[in-house]
């Protein structure tokens, strides 16, 4: 896409290009997301979970069964300086070796993490690993997060919901709180190239996560390794952070994505809240090692 022909506003019909399901921290299967999309109207759904392209299978059999076009896809933790990133991957090779090297270090390196996590909380709370392994859905092909220890001290009857334990003692401005050793966001954006894959910055301005945000010379060096586009429009770039990453965008010759960051009851967002037009996604697939599935693409 030329970056005159950047939209500066989201659509109002589209893509939803930010979805989890079981095979991460969210509560629902990927045929209850396919199936989801359909209803809500969506012209096409992605599948993206973080660092697994376990969900894959079963959302295209889906896709397919519905007559659904569906984008597959990942969300890849990273860091970069003191900054948390998560980079979208979408129609990558998942047969690429280092791509599934990374996403087998990162996954065991999130359980060693959580089981810190929980070891600390258990000396104030009635929580287990077991308890925690419990909220685990598809077992050793769920990545495992923060998420479910949430569910665990839900569970433990601590908290009510998710979302006020992510207020507590799941916060990672909490004293249990241990952070996930990631690779840098130059190596994932790398990664992903060499994968034949599309990279996307994830909520690039969120500054819930994040005290200090990802910068323009941030951006610039990933755009140096390749990256491909930013999630404009996602709940937690502010108005005036959506400008400025659209002027990025614009500056850069960028994709911009739209998504809910869709993780069924686990989170208040609703699917297709944020969505990204077709033309976006021609470019995705056009520039991706791998097909559409479940359908083709409609204005
Ligand atoms: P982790 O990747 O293990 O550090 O856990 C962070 C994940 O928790 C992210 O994928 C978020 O989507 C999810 N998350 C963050 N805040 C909340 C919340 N308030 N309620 C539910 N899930 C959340
Ligand atoms: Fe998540
Ligand atoms: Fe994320
Ligand atoms: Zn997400």
């Amino acid at each position: 896409m030329t970056p005159d022909a950047l939209p500066d506003n989201p659509p109002s019909r589209g893509w939803d290009l930010h979805c989890h399901t079981v095979f991460s921290d969210g509560t629902e299967t990927p045929e209850t997301l396919v199936h989801a999309a359909l209803e809500a109207g969506l012209l096409g759904v992605a599948i993206t979970d973080h660092d697994t392209a376990s969900g894959w299978q079963s959302a295209a059999k889906a896709a397919v069964q519905a007559g659904l076009p569906l984008l597959r896809g990942t969300e890849i933790t990273a860091q970069f300086d003191r900054t948390s990133v998560h980079i979208l991957a979408y129609q990558y090779d998942p047969q690429s070796p280092h791509i599934a090297t990374m996403f087998k270090l990162t996954r065991q390196a999130r359980l060693t993490r959580a089981k810190r996590m929980v070891e600390r909380m258990s000396a104030d709370y009635p929580i287990t690993w077991q308890l925690v392994l419990d909220q685990v859905k598809e077992g050793g092909l769920t990545t495992v997060g923060r998420p479910h220890i949430a569910d665990a001290l839900v569970r433990a009857g601590v908290y009510r919901t998710r979302s006020e334990a992510f207020a507590g003692v799941v916060n990672a401005r909490s004293r249990y709180y241990v952070p996930t050793p990631s690779p840098t966001a130059v190596e994932v954006v790398q990664t992903i190239r060499e994968a034949g894959g599309v990279s996307v910055v994830a909520h690039p301005a969120d500054a819930s996560r994040n005290r200090v945000l990802l910068t323009d010379d941030h951006i610039r060096r990933l755009v140096d390794e390749g990256l491909d586009g930013l999630e404009v429009w996602h709940r937690g770039n502010s108005p005036e952070q959506r400008r400025r990453l659209l002027g990025l965008a614009h500056r850069y010759g960028l994709l911009a994505t739209g998504g809910s960051d869709w993780h069924g009851e686990g989170k208040p967002n609703q699917l297709g809240e944020n969505l990204t037009a077709s033309d976006t996604v021609r470019s995705i697939v056009s520039r991706g090692a791998i097909g559409l599935v479940g359908g083709s693409l409609q204005q």
